[in-house]
């Protein structure tokens, strides 16, 4: 069965297999050693000053950041499953909050959000995704991060990046806090959430002593010196190390970022040749999301039962009319050629459009451009 769901996703026979390894305890030099690469390699990606990897799965890095870094309230983007997330943890904590909500295909747009904070003083704090999973979109996170931050440089940005880092070279330079998870573009099994941070972010964890498992202080002052607060998740650390070396033998995560991009606009081209549309109207880069409301699910158990295709179907009020494909990670172009040419076939079989191997035409004419 080909994994093309967007997390997790598939994990590479040779990580696999450098797990597999017997254990080793987290506290000795030969972890230390493991962790100081994994924490040398994030930081690379990221083109930030500091990192932080929590044993949790993404969710708990984004509670840990509402937790520390709002204190007033917060203003949280909700296109999505994942954005309605931030606003449901400040709910949690008692944290005030307003919510920009949008349908799950629209994006949210710089101006509204700095008419949010200029109409009110209380916000210190901004969330949203980079990429927001449920419909497959890609915030202007960027443009937003800078125009907040020329406001006003003491609101603290806060980026979920979950299904964008190790997808695309994200523009860093405004962003106070990029959330990540092992189990995305990293390919690695889930149980890690990783968190990178501005100068201002590592000022205020160090001036905020906030939570106890999820306190980044104490983790901050541990993860310095290359151990953790608590027990590391070891496997998944070694495993992140190797997935470092298999990019570095591929040249570099830029070959990566290049690939990934190439594949997801072939992919797709390859699925409007043979007629059906792309959901978001600004589709991030880690997936496909295509709407079909008489046949998504359809297409997606058939692409399981007959083809060995493993999609993602929606969430919510799209669960039965989207499904999604996963470009995150390093994968083999056979397969993700595979996988439009299954959806094709799919839809011969529903009646809806007779094959002509089109789509695996288009693939290939848009990678090979
Ligand atoms: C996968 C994902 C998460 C993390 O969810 P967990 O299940 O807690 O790992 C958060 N945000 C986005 C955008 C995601 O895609």
């Amino acid at each position: 069965m080909l994994l093309f769901t967007p997390g997790p996703t598939p994990v590479l026979e040779d990580i696999r297999s450098e797990m597999a390894k017997p254990t080793i305890h987290h506290r000795t030099p030969e972890f230390e050693e493991y962790f100081a690469k994994a924490r040398l390699g994030l930081k690379m990606i990221l083109k930030m000053p500091e990192v932080l990897m929590l044993a949790s799965s993404g969710s708990g890095a984004m509670e840990a950041c509402i937790r520390t870094f709002c204190t007033k309230k917060l203003l949280s983007v909700n296109s999505g499953k994942f954005g309605e997330r931030f606003g449901k943890i400040a709910k949690a904590y008692n944290i005030p909050n307003v919510e920009i909500k949008h349908n799950w295909d629209t994006p949210a747009r710089m101006e509204e959000i700095l008419d949010l904070i200029k109409k009110d003083e209380n916000i210190d704090a901004v969330a949203i995704q980079v990429c927001e999973s449920a419909g497959g979109l890609r915030h202007p996170v960027e443009e937003i991060s800078e125009a907040i931050k020329s406001f006003n440089p003491e609101i603290f940005v806060i980026a979920d990046g979950i299904t964008a880092m190790g997808v695309e070279d994200i523009d860093t330079r405004y962003i106070d806090v990029l959330i990540g998870g092992s189990q995305k573009a990293f390919m690695l099994p889930p149980g890690m959430s990783i968190i990178g941070l501005s100068q201002k972010a590592i000022e205020m964890i160090e001036a905020r002593d906030i939570g106890f498992y999820f306190n980044l202080k104490t983790e901050l002052k541990n993860q310095v010196a290359n151990t953790t607060a608590w027990t590391a998740p070891t496997t998944i650390i070694i495993g992140l190390v190797k997935y470092f070396e298999i990019v570095e033998s591929m040249g570099g995560i830029e070959k990566i970022y290049e690939q990934t991009k190439k594949r997801a606009l072939a992919t797709q081209n390859a699925l409007k040749s043979i007629g059906l549309k792309i959901y978001p109207k600004i589709p991030a880069i880690a997936m496909s999301t295509v709407i079909d409301e008489l046949n998504a699910s359809a297409i997606a158990k058939i692409l399981k039962n007959d083809f060995d295709v493993n999609v993602a179907g929606g969430q919510d009020h799209l669960k039965t009319s989207i499904f999604r494909i996963n470009h995150m990670g390093i994968i083999p172009l056979n397969e993700a050629l595979w996988v439009v040419n299954a959806i094709e076939l799919a839809l011969d079989k529903l009646g809806v459009r007779k094959f002509n191997g089109c789509a695996n035409i288009a693939f290939l004419e848009s990678y090979y451009a």
